[in-house]
């Protein structure tokens, strides 16, 4: 008498997804693919692997190419967008011309729609009862903020999701009918530690980072540049934590911190935080408060700043002084020193700041001024940024050459800022690059 053994946990090949997002207004570029990010991001929370993202236009034979495609790299796929009742909605034909399978209304779909329009007092419609006509074999997924129901099927050892494409009823649907059967399907998890640095190139960074990995092997790096920041991204892929995996998370945790430390005072903090955030905690830690003068960054540095909350406790207010003349009407920079030198000038950045801070009455005051481009300024080529702090005591600024567009340049002088007064919180000098 033999029992057929039960598939052992991990038996299979590893759980793996693929992410397509359906839609002719993603391929034209009308529409930008959020749903895809959002997916990415939330797996990633939960450690399953996406391993392939694809993008595929509303007609049926698209779709059902896609869903294959995906299927040749992925154990998993979800499909995201085209659930609607209107006759561009096509992904329920797709996923069932790519199953081999016919659509059929549904009896647990039509229930959810029915219910849903209830709820929501509106009339039930022939065309509402289309999205309950699922590919057979698939099991209806509830949308607790919308009419169309999810759906999952399997074919062969693959499943395939279907979820809606308004944001809100795909995340509602992911989380609640997609989530939760991955977790249950997970073998393998990829644990990340991810650390975010300040004013080092990448390649600066990548310079220190490798050569304390060749200890891990195990342990695998992304950078993620941003202006004037890089994010580097630690991962390993472990057991599941249920049967194990603690090993590997303790190599990543090891090589994370001899990172950090190999690193030293760029590294801002956690890249879950952003560098706004850890400027705020820093200053509200220390019962500090900040006012800020801007000229070339036009207000995005209190702008960066105001993103937090919390924010009102230590960013007491800001100057946008744009024109040469407002620097020495709004923040009492000296005349004379203006008109020797124009607006893009050390000294008139460290008069901007000292000014800001003397008429917010704050601990400190942090400036900008400097040349955004396309054209020169002043005499001063494009690039050319002076940033300066001042406190009661002190004033420190910084002459930064830096390269790029006119955001480019703009979002570097933000970081740049926010950096020197992270470095001043810190009773750290001004980082100087080279
Ligand atoms: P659909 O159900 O595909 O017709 O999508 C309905 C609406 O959801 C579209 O008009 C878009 O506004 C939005 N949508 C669909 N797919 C996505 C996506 N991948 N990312 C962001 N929004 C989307
Ligand atoms: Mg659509």
């Amino acid at each position: 008498m033999s029992r057929r053994p039960s598939r052992r946990r991990g038996a299979g090949p590893a759980l793996s997804v693929g992410i397509v997002a359906i839609g002719d207004e993603l391929l034209s570029g009308f529409k930008v693919d959020t749903n895809s990010a959002w997916i990415g991001q939330r797996l990633a929370e939960i450690g399953v692997p996406v391993v392939h993202r694809a993008c595929a236009g509303d007609g049926v034979d698209q779709i059902a190419q896609a869903v294959g495609d995906a299927l040749q790299r992925a154990t998993a796929v979800i499909v995201t967008g085209g659930l609607g009742p209107t006759i561009d909605d096509r992904t329920r034909e797709g996923i069932a011309q790519f199953a081999k399978v016919r659509c059929a209304r549904d009896p647990r779909a039509e229930d959810l729609v029915r219910t849903r329009l209830a709820s929501v007092g509106r009339e039930v419609r022939e065309s509402h009862l289309l999205q309950a006509d699922l590919p057979q074999g698939a099991v209806a997924l509830a949308n607790a903020v919308g009419i169309a129901p999810g759906f999952k099927l399997s074919v062969k050892d693959a499943l395939i999701f279907s979820v809606p494409g308004p944001p809100r009823e795909m995340q509602a649907v992911v989380e609640a009918g997609v989530v939760p059967e991955l977790l249950r399907r997970r073998t393998s998890m990829t644990a990340t530690r991810s650390m975010r640095t300040a004013l080092v190139p990448e390649t600066a960074v990548a310079a220190v980072v490798e050569p304390m990995l060749q200890a891990h092997p195990e342990v695998a790096v992304a950078y993620l540049p941003s202006p004037a920041e890089v994010v580097v991204r630690l991962s390993v892929i472990t057991d599941d934590e249920r049967n194990g995996g603690t090993d590997a998370v303790a190599h990543l945790e090891e090589a994370a911190e001899e990172v950090r430390e190999a690193l030293g005072d760029v590294v801002v903090g956690d890249a879950a935080h952003s560098l706004e955030e850890a400027v705020v905690t820093l200053l509200a830690n220390a019962g500090r408060t900040v006012a800020v003068a801007e000229s070339l960054t036009g207000g995005l540095v209190a702008a960066a700043m105001t993103d937090v909350p919390g924010a009102s406790q230590v960013l007491l207010g800001g100057v946008v002084s744009y024109s040469t003349d407002s620097k020495h009407a709004l923040l009492g920079v000296e005349r004379q020193l203006l008109a020797e030198h124009g607006a893009v000038h050390a000294g008139v950045a460290r008069e901007m700041a000292e000014g800001v801070r003397e008429r917010f009455g704050a601990d400190f005051g942090l400036a900008t001024t400097g040349v955004a481009g396309p054209g020169e300024q002043d005499g001063q080529p494009v690039g050319r940024v002076h940033v300066a702090i001042a406190s009661a005591t002190s004033e420190v600024d910084v002459t930064l050459d830096l390269f790029g567009d006119r955001a480019h340049i703009r979002r570097q002088s933000v970081v740049q800022a926010l950096d020197l007064l992270r470095r001043t919180l810190l009773g750290l000098p001004p980082h100087r690059s080279g």
